[in-house]
């Protein structure tokens, strides 16, 4: 198993459109695509950074496992995503050193690539998330922009995302327990 990159930075926020002049007018970084994760509950906006992405994660649901995350800790850092390049090999290491995941077995993110959580417990207080790199390419969002590689302007971004939440909302409520409700669960520095 070997970690190629940092894939992304995933941060909690209220409200994606409050955060963004922070991060585009101020840091200088430009939205290139946004996506829902359904299971989640969520809006995410991404925004790369060399070779990585900040991925901003707005829940859309009061009980999405983000909105509860952000009820217990308010915004700031919720992930850490690594790419590897050998998915299986990275589940045997991790079996083989005992290592807590979040779910038993992977998930399958947007283009079949598999997703495994490891619990913060087990690696320090930090959800890590390990993303399996796919052959022909990094797993970022930058080759899956909604916004075919144009840069959009705020007043299309905005819309975007409420059409987006909105398309969610209509959807009806998002699973709230299960293995997809983990997020809200997670909170640092607090042991059983
Ligand atoms: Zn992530």
């Amino acid at each position: 198993m070997r970690i190629n990159r940092i894939d992304h930075l995933a941060l909690a926020v209220d409200s994606i459109d409050a955060a963004l002049p922070f991060f585009t007018e101020v840091l200088g970084l430009q939205v290139t695509n946004t996506d829902v994760e359904e299971g989640q509950g969520v809006v995410v906006a991404f925004l790369p950074v060399g070779d990585s992405e900040i991925e901003l994660i707005e829940p859309v649901h009061d009980d999405s496992g983000v909105a509860r995350f952000l009820r217990g800790r308010g915004p700031g850092m919720h992930h850490i995503c690594l790419e590897v390049d050998d998915m299986d090999a990275a589940l045997e290491r991790l079996k083989t050193h005992e290592v807590r995941l979040i779910d038993d077995q992977p998930y399958i993110g947007t283009g079949g690539r598999r997703i495994v959580f490891i619990h913060p417990k087990a690696a320090h207080g930090v959800l890590v998330e390990l993303y399996e790199k796919l052959p022909g390419g990094n797993g970022s969002a930058n080759g899956r922009s909604r916004f075919a590689g144009r840069l959009p302007g705020r007043d299309e971004l905005r819309a975007n995302l409420d059409e987006l939440r909105q398309a969610m909302v209509a959807r009806g409520r998002v699973m709230a327990a299960g293995t997809r409700g983990f997020w809200g669960g997670l909170r640092r520095g607090r042991n059983p």
